[in-house]
């Protein structure tokens, strides 16, 4: 092997393929049919359950779960879909620790929840080997306009599709599955399941999607959609990016954390790709975590996250921080970055700390920014609070005939899950204003 953890600068291949493999391997391995009964022996089926209230999509986790117990896996599964078509999805990637598994009253008991996402995956895989469970009603002649083909708009359109209107789904990337296929890191969703979770999805019928097609780009207008369909929804995320704005945030091999986890996404060749000596990572969030990880995964010697405020105020939960500590990732907290320095390329990124003027510096041959995204252009007449598209709680806009939810609508955390529940809810909005 040419390359090692130890040589200087950026460089791909620093460990050897089977160990790149194993290092992107799933997170957490699925449930076999025996450890799966064995984990919803557990539940207690609580009458007005928490861990129900506690899903963003209200799924109902103590039928699904007996539904497992009582050897019926794919009714389960069916009970996961109705609420939350991308409960495969979710299944892999919702932080159930501050969610469902935080309010299960087993951890009141012992300390440890039911394990809810795992046998989520257990009942959706099953059923998703399978034809898809739903069917479409007759058709109502309506057309609506999905802009954002991620979990927001997948979960609208499939929901409006359910009911029978006809759907075309617009978006600006060449593939569907919106940060699901481009964003989540590689060892929480392997095996390509994200397009495989969109082929499933659109054997529901009825849903047209066109790829490379940007809303504000070309003759896709907010005028020209609402000359030709009956209603509009807009799912189209954060596509834009914050600066550090300092000093040297120009110089080579400063960049974005989610380019550089859509580039390892889409990477069928994880030797290829290339990774700092000493990785250093700006910010405090799941973008950070999963930047900061996954660069170490790829066999960068040192890798630091640093966040300006202490660790509490980190919107990375305890159990992500803990992961990216087992990986051998350090974290400094209280200390913000005031400029980069090197010749050309970054070579050192220095620091102060947020309660001193002490300044100190780190190494860092690979620079990495994920201190959040903001919203891109959006057509004109929506307005914008806190830098997102102002929705009311059904998701309407303030424009007659559009709705918008996920990521860049207000309300809620930005969450897959969170997206998948304000896609559904607009449809079901959509569909009773057209009915
Ligand atoms: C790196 C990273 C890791 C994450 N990890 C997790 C995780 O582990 N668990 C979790 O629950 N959440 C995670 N999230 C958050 C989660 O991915 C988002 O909350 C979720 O994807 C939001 O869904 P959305 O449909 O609103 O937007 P997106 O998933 O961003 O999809 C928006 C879609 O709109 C398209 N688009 C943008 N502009 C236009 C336009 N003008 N016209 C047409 N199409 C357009 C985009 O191409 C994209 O396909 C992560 C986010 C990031 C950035
Ligand atoms: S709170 Fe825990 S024990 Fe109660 S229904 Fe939910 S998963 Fe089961």
């Amino acid at each position: 092997m040419a390359n090692s953890p130890l040589t200087p600068g950026i460089a791909a291949g620093r460990l050897p393929p089977d160990t790149l493999a194993d290092n992107f391997n799933d997170l957490h391995p699925p449930l076999d049919a025996h450890e799966a009964a064995v984990a919803a022996d557990r539940c207690y089926f609580c009458h007005d359950a928490p861990c129900v209230t506690a899903c963003p999509t209200t799924i109902d986790i103590p039928l699904f779960i007996r539904q497992i117990a009582t050897g019926t896996p794919d009714a389960a599964a069916k009970t996961i879909f109705e609420q939350n078509i991308l409960g495969g999805m979710c299944a892999r990637v919702c932080p159930t620790e501050t969610l469902c598994e935080e309010a299960c009253v087993r951890v009141l008991a012992e300390g440890n929840p039911v394990e809810i996402g795992r046998l989520q995956r257990f009942a959706t895989d099953g059923l998703m080997d399978g034809p898809h469970p739903f069917e479409r009603a007759d058709p109502t002649g309506k057309k609506i306009a999905v802009c954002g083909a991620g979990p927001a708009g997948l979960a609208c359109a499939h929901r409006l599709a359910m009911k029978g209107h006809g759907v075309t789904i617009f978006d600006a990337n060449p593939k569907p599955g919106g940060l699901n296929e481009y964003g989540i890191a590689s060892y929480k969703t392997v095996k390509d399941f994200a397009q495989a979770e969109v082929d499933w999805l659109m054997q529901i019928g009825g849903i047209t999607l066109v790829g490379d097609h940007a809303l504000g780009h070309g003759d896709l207008t907010l005028n020209s959609l609402q000359d030709n369909y009956d209603a509009i929804f807009l799912g189209i995320g954060l596509s834009g990016v914050n600066a550090l704005r300092i000093e040297g945030e120009d110089l080579s091999n400063v960049g974005d954390a989610v380019e550089f986890i859509a580039e390892l996404r889409q990477s069928d060749d994880l030797t290829s790709l290339q990774v700092g000596r000493n990785v250093v990572v700006i910010g405090g969030g799941m973008t950070a975590v999963d930047a900061a990880v996954q660069s170490k995964l790829l066999g960068a010697e040192n890798v630091t996250m640093v966040y300006r405020r202490e660790r509490e105020r980190m919107s990375a939960s305890e159990y992500e921080l803990d992961l990216a500590a087992s990986k051998g990732v350090h974290i400094i907290t209280g200390a913000s970055p005031v400029a980069v320095h090197g010749q050309g390329a970054a070579q050192e990124i220095e620091f102060r700390y947020t309660d001193s003027n002490g300044n100190f510096r780190l190494p860092a041959d690979q620079v990495l920014k994920a201190i959040g995204q903001r919203i891109g252009d959006i057509p004109d007449g929506l307005t914008l609070e806190s830098g997102k598209i102002h929705v009311d709680e059904h998701g309407r806009t303030k424009l007659a005939g559009v709705w918008a939810g996920g990521d860049c609508a207000t309300g809620g955390y930005d969450l897959t899950v969170t997206a998948v529940a304000e896609g559904r809810d607009a449809a079901e909005d959509i569909h009773v204003a057209l009915s």
